[in-house]
C-alpha cells in the first residue's frame, strides 16, 4: 500500500502555491507530506509560480539546485494538512489537442458508426481547439452541472443541466518560456520552452458538446471548467521516463518530424469513480509526443506565454479498461460501469467524485504526480 507521501521524495521536488492557516500564499516545493517555503529564494513575493515560469531553464535549475540544498540542512517545513493548496500558476492561454489514437478512433466509432473512425487530417496534424483559461481550477474544487442546449433521444432540442457529464484523463503541460508572435517553437526546442507537467481532467457535457460542435468543434460543452493538479512536476524529474512513441505512418511534414529524437513519455495513470478504479492508460501510447503538440500550436506563428497550459487530449489505451472517459467505457452511455458499491454509472451523477493520478519512473524508483481531483456538484 502506497502512503500518500510515496512519490514525493527528493528527486521529485514538484512545486505548488498554497494558502497557510494565516491566511498567507506562498509558492512552495512539496516534500513528501509537507511543503518547504520558497520566499526566501527571490521570484516568489507573489506567492504563485507566475515569475519562475518566465525565467527560463538556467533560473529552473539554480532553483532547483537551492532547494535541494536547503533540504539538506534540515529547513523548517509545514505539514501539508495544515495549508489549502491554490492553482499554482496564472493560466495564460489554454489548448486542448486530440493526440491519443485508441481515443480519437473509439470516439469516432461511437459518434460516427460506420464511418472511418479517423478524420483523414488525424495521422497529418495533432487535432485540437482553444479553450477557455479562466475555468481552469485547481484539484479539490466543486465541478457544477453545467446547462446548455442539447438534442433528447427523440429529437427535441432542450435546455437544461448536461445529462452526459463525462470526465476525460488527461496530462497537461505548462509553458514557462513563451515565443513571440511570428515565431514557432520546433520539436527540438521543447525543453527550452516547458517547465513541467500537471495531471488534468477535461470535464465535458456530452450532450452539450454533441449537439454544438459541428461544425467548429468544442464550445460550451469544455469550457465550464478544467481541472489540474494542485503540483507541478518540473520537467528534469521526467528524465528517466521519456521513451519512443508508437510508429507514425505516414511520416510527419519536417515541422512535427521528431526521428532525430522521439519523445515520448511514460506515465501510468490511473481514474477513479468514488474510489473505484475505472481506468488503466499509459501515456506512452500517446501518437502525437507533447514536444509535436507544441511545435503544431506555434507554427502558424502564433504566440505563446508563460502559463500558456496545454492539454494532452484524452489518454486511452487498446484495451477497455485503458479507456480515459466514460463516453468510451461505456459506450455513450450504453453500456454502463458497474463502480464498487454495485452502483452502475453510464455518465456521471451529482456528487460522484473524479480522482485521476499518474505515476512515472525515476532512477531507482517512481515520482507521483499530483493527483487531480473533482466532485460534480448540481
Ligand atoms: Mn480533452
Amino acid at each position: 500500500m502506497r502512503s500518500p507521501s510515496d512519490g514525493f521524495g527528493p528527486d521529485h521536488l514538484p512545486y505548488g502555491s498554497v494558502v497557510t492557516e494565516e491566511g498567507r500564499r506562498l509558492a512552495v516545493v512539496r516534500i513528501g507530506d509537507a511543503v518547504l517555503d520558497l520566499s526566501p529564494l527571490g521570484l516568489f513575493d507573489q506567492g504563485s509560480l507566475d515569475r519562475l515560469l518566465g525565467a527560463g531553464p538556467e533560473t529552473w535549475r539554480q532553483v532547483r539546485g537551492a532547494v535541494t540544498d536547503r533540504l539538506g540542512s534540515d529547513p523548517a517545513l509545514i505539514p501539508l494538512d495544515r495549508v489549502r493548496p491554490v492553482l499554482p500558476f496564472s493560466v495564460a492561454d489554454y489548448a486542448d489537442f486530440y493526440a491519443n489514437e485508441h481515443h480519437a478512433a473509439n470516439a469516432g466509432r461511437i459518434l460516427r458508426p460506420g464511418g472511418d473512425p479517423l478524420s483523414p487530417n488525424w495521422k497529418h496534424l495533432p487535432v485540437g481547439y482553444h479553450g477557455r483559461s479562466a475555468s481552469v481550477v485547481v484539484s479539490g474544487t466543486e465541478v457544477r452541472r453545467p446547462s446548455g442546449q442539447y438534442r433528447d433521444a427523440d429529437g427535441a432540442v432542450r435546455f437544461g443541466p448536461s445529462q452526459r457529464m463525462d470526465f476525460e484523463a488527461e496530462v497537461g503541460f505548462v509553458v514557462g518560456v513563451g515565443n513571440p508572435p511570428g515565431t514557432a517553437i520546433p520539436v527540438a526546442d521543447f525543453a527550452a520552452h516547458v517547465f513541467g507537467v500537471v495531471l488534468l481532467n477535461d470535464w465535458s457535457a456530452r450532450d452539450l458538446q454533441f449537439w454544438e460542435s459541428a461544425p467548429l468543434g468544442p464550445f460550451l460543452g469544455k469550457s465550464f471548467a478544467t481541472s489540474v493538479s494542485a503540483w507541478v512536476t518540473p520537467l528534469v524529474a521526467l528524465e528517466a521516463a521519456w521513451t519512443a512513441p508508437p510508429p507514425r505512418d505516414p511520416r510527419p511534414l519536417p515541422y512535427l518530424d521528431d526521428s532525430a529524437d522521439p519523445s515520448g513519455l511514460d506515465l501510468a495513470l490511473e481514474v477513479a469513480v468514488n474510489g473505484s478504479v475505472v481506468s488503466r492508460p499509459s501515456f506512452a501510447s500517446m501518437y502525437w509526443t507533447p514536444a509535436q503538440l507544441l511545435a503544431h500550436l506555434t507554427v502558424n506563428g502564433a504566440p505563446t506565454r508563460p502559463g500558456d497550459l496545454f492539454g494532452s487530449g484524452t489518454v486511452s489505451g487498446p484495451r477497455r479498461e485503458e479507456r480515459g472517459c466514460l463516453l468510451e467505457l461505456t459506450e455513450n452511455g450504453a453500456d454502463p460501469l458497474r463502480l464498487g458499491d454495485g452502483s452502475r454509472r453510464g455518465y456521471l451523477e451529482d456528487r460522484d467524485e473524479v480522482v485521476i493520478t499518474a505515476t512515472a519512473a525515476t532512477n531507482g524508483g517512481r515520482v507521483a504526480l499530483g493527483e487531480v481531483r473533482g466532485a460534480i456538484a448540481p
